[in-house]
């Protein structure tokens, strides 16, 4: 089937009547505020959402909450089995979760058709350390053995952007199932379609009902209420920053755990001894791929001086040379932006560059014709650290290149932001790339290589960039609960007291 049609079809019938919530293993009509959700490519509306109701949103968590006992019991190996059947539907539904965040999403085909089995891959992952996600240490000491546990946190919530959608759901709520936690899922306001596939997904693989709900609603309202709710032990987000403090206030009352997947303005440093080829692929594909909506994409490139011009100038060409349009169009690179919103606020950064008296060096303005939220790609060249256009997330295809004299400056420049989520070296000369990966002040550093994800591995970031880390035992660490049990071997004498 024509994959638009395919997502539409899709989205007809998940947004009929306007798209509400599932909640305890069943569909529950929306009766909240109504928002648009639009087509990026077009600038139609696609559907309309419904805010949860208060109503609505504390029978999830109740939901949530109910389920808790039997599923944190459930044995471990059914969980993985149930969780590998969700991995199983999720492949063979995988063209139209791509489709759908094609037309959703502005995604292009080429990334999103990837992007779904990912997501596959991610409950495939967890769900096999599901049986060994309790197992903790044996600390012996002469008098006593101790040893550690683990246990479900409780009912989390999940609150994801609009970027890469499913795949972020995935990410987050697989290990959140696995460790034996219940979820309520809020997925951006922007992109919600895919988070129901996702859920219905989970379902007809045999999850029980109310392990998995997930609600739809705006931050302000449906999201906040359900980072307040006291039932609620901890708050899985990936987002923008400020909504990380936003969200750390809001649950404070309650003492919730926090982990937070927050934004970045990650360099790349390219030294004059390194594969320049190599490390052109990687910069263009690391800014201009997912349409310059990615958390870890090279926004800065930091580049030394004396191969400065002649590096700039590649990147402009090939930026010029990207194919921009319909992104269900195979040959496309780079897709719209999400909503006039996000464009208006990457399209100001021109007249930003402009001001500070950095150079154009390619694009820097809408794409004309389209009705859609296009912006061309875009290099804004000779910049200092100091600028905004090097310090602030613009979220979308707009690199930044910064031109380094050494080794310390190179470092300085990188670190000389809130941000710090990722780091990219390029050298061939292994002792730098050593000094320097353990310079960065970063979560992850790759090394003459773009973002290729393990998940065995920590995914996080520093200072403005979040809280905590994903991935391998991490992801458990955060939706569990550790415990020290003590058992005396009587051989230890306790003090007597009021003898
Ligand atoms: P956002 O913070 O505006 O929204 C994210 C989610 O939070 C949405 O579901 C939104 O409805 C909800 N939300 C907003 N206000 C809230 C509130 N007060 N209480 C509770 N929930 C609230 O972010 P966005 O614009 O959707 O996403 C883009 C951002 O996400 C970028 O900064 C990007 O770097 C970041 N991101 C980070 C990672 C990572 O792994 N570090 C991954 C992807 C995206």
């Amino acid at each position: 089937m024509d994959k638009r049609i395919l997502a539409m079809t899709a989205i007809e019938r998940l947004g009929k009547g306007g798209l509400g919530h599932f909640v305890n293993g069943e569909a529950i009509t929306g009766e909240g505020e109504v928002f648009p959700i639009l087509e990026p490519a077009t600038g139609q509306v696609l559907g309309e959402g419904h805010d949860a109701t208060e109503a609505q949103l504390e029978q999830a968590v109740a939901a949530a909450t109910a389920a808790f006992p039997a599923w944190s019991a459930t044995a471990p190996e059914k969980r993985r089995k149930i969780l590998n059947r969700v991995a199983d539907l999720i492949v063979e539904r995988a063209e139209e979760i791509a489709a759908v965040e094609c037309l959703d999403a502005g995604q292009c085909w080429r990334f999103m058709s990837k992007a779904a089995l990912r997501g596959a891959e991610n409950f495939r992952f967890f769900a096999d350390r599901a049986p060994g996600a309790a197992d903790g240490l044996a600390l012996p000491t002469m008098d006593h053995l101790n040893y550690t546990t683990r246990k479900a946190i409780g009912p989390v919530a999940v609150i994801t952007p609009w970027n890469t959608p499913f795949m972020l759901s995935t990410w987050k709520i697989a290990p959140a199932l696995a460790a034996g936690c219940t979820v309520v899922h809020k997925p951006a306001e922007w992109s919600p379609y895919s988070a129901r596939l996702l859920v219905e997904i989970a379902h007809e693989a045999g999850l029980p009902a109310g392990v998995f709900n997930s609600v739809n609603g705006l931050g302000e309202t449906t999201g906040r209420r359900l980072t307040e709710h006291p039932d609620i032990k901890a708050i899985a987000f990936v987002g923008d920053s400020s909504t990380g403090s936003a969200i750390m206030r809001q649950g404070a009352a309650t003492l919730k755990r926090v982990h937070f997947e927050l934004g970045g303005k990650n360099p790349v440093i390219v030294f004059d001894d390194a594969d320049l080829e190599a490390a052109l692929d990687a910069v263009v594909f690391m800014i201009y791929s997912l349409n310059g909506q990615r958390c870890t994409s090279s926004s800065r490139v930091l580049i030394q001086r004396n191969i400065y011009d002649a590096f700039v100038n590649r990147i402009a060409e090939r930026a010029r040379n990207l194919k921009v349009g319909d992104p269900f169009d195979p040959a496309t690179e780079v897709g719209p932006l999400i909503h006039p919103r996000h464009f208006a606020k990457v399209s100001s950064y021109t007249d930003i560059a402009r001001s500070e008296g950095a150079q154009i060096a390619a694009g820097g303005a809408p794409v004309e014709g389209s009705e859609g939220y296009f912006f061309q790609p875009t290099l804004f060249a000779d910049a200092e650290q100091g600028m905004r256009i090097a310090r602030e997330e613009i979220f979308g295809p707009v690199l930044t290149a910064v031109p380094f004299e050494d080794e310390a400056d190179a470092i300085a420049k990188a670190n000389a932001v809130d941000y710090g989520l990722a780091g990219y070296v390029w050298s061939r000369d292994v002792q730098r790339v050593l000094r320097v990966s353990e310079a960065l002040d970063v979560g992850m550093v790759w090394v003459n290589s773009e973002n290729v994800r393990h998940l065995p591995t920590p995914f996080g970031g520093t200072k403005a960039s979040g809280i905590g880390r994903d991935g391998g035992d991490w992801s458990f660490d955060f939706y569990m609960e550790t415990k020290n049990i003590a058992l005396s071997r009587g051989t230890h004498s306790t003090m007597r007291l009021g003898v």
